[in-house]
């Protein structure tokens, strides 16, 4: 009988696929929740699962060493009162709503950008008094690549922001002037030992990731970005691999978001760490050592809508194309490319060869 740690995955998305591809130098076995078509089929079992179901999913999380997520979307009623969890339930609930995330991080000596909780109309009237324009206004829940929000720049725009997320619990944002962008990815393990990678500088546009480039230097911030998530990560007794996205204004760090799960800025770490996010995620659930997270400079350039043709790509030697498997949509991540930060050329080709294709 195999031995060999086994790692179930609620979810089979391209994170699913790149923990799967990791699990094969770890001597891991990945099992993955999902339907056959999903992408981490390229490299694991799919197992059909109803992530709704308390029963189906406790039955899942039976048959594995270790559960984890690969979105924080997922009903965490299911999530409850699973032992083999990681990150817990808890994390995920905070997670997953961004009023909830806010209180947090704020209680928590976090900074962040002012916010309103806002359930109606009328609140929205009352927040935009205290916060003003321009602001965001986000639903609490479901909201990822700049989904689930609407940006105002008058306060007489707030019938038709409401009208746009159709009544959703929300809240409103004040829209923060930031210098740049940058996010923190970290493991902890059952023991308490905790990887820090370095800052990754993370450009979006229109709400999604485009270039994520790593590392960003600065020791300052880089040990400021530290100090947080080291306290979110132990306030939480979190197991597993966080991502915590800031924005940087006037040499400060606000936090927008955190992740609970591998993250779209940290895929640069493939092959520019020592050990990938992804490695250090399965290595930390398990309980054991967390690798080094030594770091070259990378650039990971996202492929939005469709991949580009592997004749395009080939010739480029240094070039890491990563294809999703998935079907073609517009706005939709399939992929992503990685060059060491020294092919400036290559880079800069692909860059706008890329927002061509999106
Ligand atoms: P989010 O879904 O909250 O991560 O937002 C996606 C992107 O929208 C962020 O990475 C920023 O580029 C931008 N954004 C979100 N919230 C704010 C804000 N309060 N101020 C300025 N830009 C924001």
């Amino acid at each position: 009988m195999s031995t060999r740690p086994r790692v179930g995955i609620l979810g089979a998305g391209q994170l699913a696929l790149m923990l799967a591809q990791a699990a094969q130098h770890l001597d891991v076995d990945v099992l993955c929740a999902g339907r056959p078509g999903d992408c981490a089929a390229q490299a694991a079992p799919i197992i059909a699962v109803d992530l709704e179901s308390p029963e189906e999913v406790r039955a899942f999380h039976d048959a594995v060493d270790v559960l984890t997520i690969e979105s924080e979307n997922v009903e965490t009623s299911v999530l409850a009162d699973l032992p083999h969890l990681a990150p817990q339930a808890q994390a995920v609930r905070i997670a997953q709503d961004r009023l909830f995330e806010k209180d947090f991080l704020r209680f928590n000596g976090v900074a962040t950008a002012p916010y309103a909780e806002v359930n109606s109309l009328r609140d929205l009237h009352a927040a935009l008094a205290s916060i003003g324009a321009p602001s965001i206004l986000k639903t609490r829940r479901l909201g990822y690549d700049g989904r689930g929000q609407v940006r105002l720049t008058h306060t007489d725009e707030a019938s038709s922001a409401w009208a746009h997320t159709g009544g959703a619990p929300c809240i409103l944002e004040a829209m923060v002037n930031f210098d740049l962008e940058l996010s923190l990815i970290a493991a902890r393990n059952t023991q308490g030992q905790i990887a820090f990678y370095p800052l990754t500088h993370n450009i979006h546009r229109a709400g999604i990731l485009r270039t994520s480039i790593a590392p960003y230097v600065d020791p300052v911030l880089q040990s400021l970005a530290e100090k947080h998530m080291r306290t979110v990560l132990e306030k939480l007794n979190y197991v597993g691999v966080l991502a915590i996205e800031f924005f940087v204004s006037e040499r400060t760090l606000i936090a927008n978001e955190m992740a609970p799960r591998v993250h779209n800025s940290g895929h640069w770490t493939i092959e520019g760490a020592a050990t990938s996010q992804f490695e250090n995620a399965l290595r930390a659930m398990l309980g054991m050592t967390l690798g080094s997270t030594r770091s070259q400079p990378t650039v990971m350039l996202n492929c939005i809508g469709t991949m580009p043709p592997e004749s395009d790509t080939a010739p480029f030697a240094n070039l890491h194309r990563h294809d999703y498997g998935k079907q073609p949509r517009a706005g939709r991540k399939v992929g992503h490319l990685t060059f060491p930060a020294t092919e400036t050329a290559a880079i800069a080709l692909w860059q706008e060869r890329l927002e061509i294709l999106s």
